[in-house]
């Protein structure tokens, strides 16, 4: 089994990010983040690096390799995950947001999150089970009795006990509300479960005490669909250490992730699981989870930022060091040397497509934490509504973004390392393929990245009466009258007023098909229309990156390191704004035509039977 550890991580970008983009320092040193300062943070992200790197980088290849095994009823995890499992929580790296109260270091969301992109990117498989052990400790704390989160809470914390979240059934998927598992009340308050529950990731594993499952059921007698779903804690055992008759059914063979249990669990297959029901009301399991599912779905994004940073950094590192071929300007001479691959422009073209993705991703992550943050400390500090709800509401819009684009643009930007690495990344001596293989898992669950697309056209642009996007376009048109007669950036200024025009007129049609009749066609270009919003997003992040750096760097003398990281950043916008925002304009037109093709087919003119 190889222990070889492939993950990279570009420090430097974080705390661009952080410090000259965001201006995180702006939260620091007051409530809630009193306790943390410039410091603090950059040794934090030093030291997680450093962590991942030692802990978890050496046992992704080897997770790969060995798999999950279910003996007897039991699920075994690669052996090495218990160890670190442990160094993990000893560690403290989960319990970096958590307020003080609750254990934690109650830093900002931001700081924990750019964490989790070490996490997820130098194990995924391996950091699925304390990421869905932390989301399902938050919405006890979030919902619970005072007597469920003092019985849950701090165990699932520390790492004690692990946990999960149950909602898929074989037959409810994408809807949910289909879901048939039976919660039956008993005399002394609790719940008889009984019901499956498929594709559980951690569903069990041999690494805890106990895993606390959160499952989604009905009562017999609720109202049929995602209304009549409430929310249980189910145990594996039982707080006296008996089992609860939770039982695994068995492990699925995938494709990626390998070594994440994905189990059926069988509850009350002996009429004898005891759950209890979240808080003391029935029937708000849904609104319960989505508190859950906007974090997990902020962490599926960050899945795909974290591998796909790692698949262009180590694809960068071959291109150099790679020779084949002569330099295109020695065309006609034999005799002309090799060079590396990084001279040809195809292989530049294919780097620079992924720095620009991967560096946009990460700035669209890192902006809808900061919201996270900037409404959390204006809430706290009893400040200004008006801004608090601003930012909350912006977190709400760029939440399907991030899951959505993140994920797809993962997977295709791992196709793009192995396409840099020729023959070579096909192979298992090299990252990119197992990179490839977890990350297409991204794009499906928490909700298919269609559920996603349906959720910002069909939710998220109406949210607040339309304010939320509204205050979104105006904060990009504020960008583009600042800037632009850039000397240097302005026709990518120019490009990215042209994306946000193409954006809002599409918006505009959504609400003639809404209220005109062709309802059809909002699901049919939902995908497209997210892919559209990402890129304008992405594209003026950019833009805003390019800026900043080249004030840095017009201070800086020309033999300074950070030089060359700002001129990348100037490379990366422009790239983006000349090949990439034009095809929002594109989007837009396809999107105006209407096009009823894939809704008329016949299923019969597919294929022959
Ligand atoms: C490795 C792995 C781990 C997972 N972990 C968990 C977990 O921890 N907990 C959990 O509860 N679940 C988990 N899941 C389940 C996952 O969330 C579901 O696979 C996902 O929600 C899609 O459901 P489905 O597979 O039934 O596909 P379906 O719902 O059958 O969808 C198939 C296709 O049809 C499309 N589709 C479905 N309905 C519609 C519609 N109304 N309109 C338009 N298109 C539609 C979908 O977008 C998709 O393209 C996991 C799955 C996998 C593979």
């Amino acid at each position: 089994m190889s222990t070889q550890n492939y993950y990279k991580a570009n420090l430097r970008d974080l705390s661009f990010l952080l410090f000259e983009q965001f201006k995180l320092e702006e939260l620091l040193g007051k409530e809630p983040y009193a306790n943390w300062g410039k410091d603090e943070v950059v040794a934090v992200l030093e030291e997680a690096y450093g962590w991942a790197l030692k802990h978890m980088g050496p046992y992704n290849r080897l997770g790969d390799e060995e798999g999950c095994r279910l003996e007897d009823g039991q699920v075994k995890v690669p052996a090495a995950f218990k160890d670190t499992w442990k160094a993990l929580y000893e560690a403290g790296w989960r319990t970096l947001a958590i307020e003080e109260a609750h254990g934690g270091q109650q830093g900002p969301f931001t700081l924990a999150m750019l964490v989790e992109e070490f996490m997820c990117g130098s194990n995924t498989s391996f950091n699925m089970y304390p990421a869905l052990t932390q989301g399902a400790a938050d919405v006890i704390l979030a919902f619970g009795t005072p007597e469920q989160q003092q019985t849950y809470v701090e165990k699932m914390f520390n790492g004690q006990w692990a946990g999960t979240m149950c909602l898929t059934e074989p037959h409810a998927g994408s809807d949910v509300g289909s879901a048939s598992t039976i919660a039956t009340r008993r005399p002394d308050g609790k719940y008889n479960i009984k019901g499956t529950k498929i594709f559980i990731s951690g569903g069990d594993q041999d690494i805890t005490d106990n895993i606390i499952h959160m499952v989604l059921a009905r009562t017999p007698d609720a109202p049929p669909g995602t209304k009549g779903l409430s929310l249980f804690i189910v145990p594996k055992k039982r707080l006296d250490g008996s089992p609860n008759d939770v039982a695994v059914a068995g492990i699925e063979h995938k494709m990626g992730i390998k070594a994440s249990a994905t189990a059926q669990l069988v509850f009350g297959d002996n009429d004898d699981c005891i759950g209890e029901l979240v808080g003391t009301q029935e029937q708000k399991g849904m609104s319960q989870m989505f508190h859950l599912m906007n974090y997990a779905r902020i962490g599926v994004g960050l899945q795909g930022l974290a591998i796909a940073s790692s698949a262009y950094l180590n694809a960068l590192e071959y291109a150099k060091d790679r020779k084949q071929g002569s330099s295109i300007k020695q065309w006609k001479d034999a005799t002309a040397p090799r060079v590396p691959i990084i001279e040809h422009p195809d292989v530049r073209r294919m780097l620079l497509d992924m720095k620009s993705r991967v560096e946009g991703i990460r700035a669209l992550a890192v902006k809808l934490t900061m919201h996270v943050d900037r409404a959390n400390a204006i809430t706290k500090a009893g400040g200004d509504k008006a801004q608090a709800e601003y930012h909350q509401g912006q977190v709400d819009l760029l939440v399907p973004l991030l899951k959505a684009y993140a994920s797809d643009q993962a997977f295709l930007i791992c196709a793009t390392a192995i396409q840099v690495y020729g023959g070579a990344g096909y192979l298992k001596d090299w990252p990119v393929e197992q990179y490839a293989r977890d990350s297409k898992i991204f794009s499906i669950y928490e909700g298919t990245n269609h559920i996603q697309a349906m959720d910002l056209v069909g939710r998220k642009l109406m949210q607040r009466g339309g304010a939320n996007v509204q205050a979104f376009a105006k904060d990009v048109s504020t960008f583009v009258s600042a800037h632009k007669d850039h000397p240097v950036l302005k026709d990518g200024v120019a490009a990215l007023g042209q994306a946000m025009e193409a954006m809002t007129a599409t918006g505009g049609k959504f609400m003639q098909w809404f209220g005109g009749g062709k309802m059809e066609m909002v699901p049919t270009v939902a995908n497209r229309f997210l892919e559209m919003m990402s890129e304008t997003v992405i594209g003026w992040l950019l833009l805003e990156q390019a800026v900043i750096a080249e004030a840095a760097a017009a201070k800086l003398p020309a033999d300074h390191p950070d030089k060359a990281f700002y001129d990348g950043k100037r490379y990366a916008a422009l790239y983006f704004a000349y090949n990439v925002l034009p095809g929002v304009a594109a989007k837009a037109q396809l999107i105006a035509r209407e096009d009823r093709t894939a809704l008329d087919i016949p299923v019969a003119a597919f294929a022959p039977a």
